[in-house]
């Protein structure tokens, strides 16, 4: 796992966002799902594993319908500092837009009983294309898959399904649009962007 990528795309002086580390995680594993206004409106789904964040970027974002296989672009790891990230990315950066924290939580990997077993099965499953997880979210719980396009030339595209348990459900989830931190919507988190004034220190 590595954060060189995020690193280079960043200006730590000019984005509020963690310049972050790779860290040893504590208790439960983590997920967050970010809604990010950026140039083309997405979700930001990462979960923690290995010191990271290991992260999609997806258009429609979560569904719970069993009917439903969203696109998700596998994009560079971010530390576990981002877990509780929502603010304004100011114009000129990457990424630049409002972020909220859509939904967060703790995971395991399908089948794992800790984090050392889950660890091991999402390493596997990075590898083999199938990445299978269950979520204790507040909007989001229950098996949830990832699944890498074959035939994909960049090898970045996933799809996004709702395993067959008790919380698929025929609902629009993303109507459900405040951040699980804040409880701001993304119109309101763009309103307080000007309480940031810059990193004092590194
Ligand atoms: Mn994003």
């Amino acid at each position: 796992m590595s954060l060189a990528t995020y690193k280079k795309k960043r200006k730590f002086d000019a984005t509020p966002e963690p310049s972050g580390k790779i860290l040893k995680g504590k208790g439960p594993l983590k997920f967050v799902i970010q809604k990010h206004a950026a140039t083309r409106l997405h979700y930001d789904f990462r979960i923690e594993h290995k010191g990271v964040l290991v992260s999609w970027a997806v258009p429609k974002g979560p569904s719970l319908r069993g009917e439903d296989k969203h696109l998700a672009m596998s994009v560079e790891d971010h530390p576990l500092d981002y877990m509780k990230f929502e603010g304004v990315i100011p114009e000129g950066n990457y990424g630049a837009g409002v972020v909220i924290v859509w939904d967060f939580g703790n995971y395991l990997a399908l089948g794992a009983r800790d984090r050392a077993e889950s660890e091991k099965l999402i390493a596997a499953g990075l590898k083999s294309g199938q990445v299978k997880i269950v979520l204790n979210g507040e909007k989001v719980k229950g098996g949830f898959a990832f699944i890498k396009l074959k035939n994909d030339k960049k090898g970045n595209a996933w799809l996004l399904i709702k395993e067959k348990d008790a919380y698929r459900k025929n609902v629009d989830i993303t109507k459900k649009d405040k951040s699980v931190l804040s409880g701001k919507n993304l119109k309101q988190m763009e309103k307080t962007k000007n309480q940031w004034t810059g990193h004092a220190a590194h």
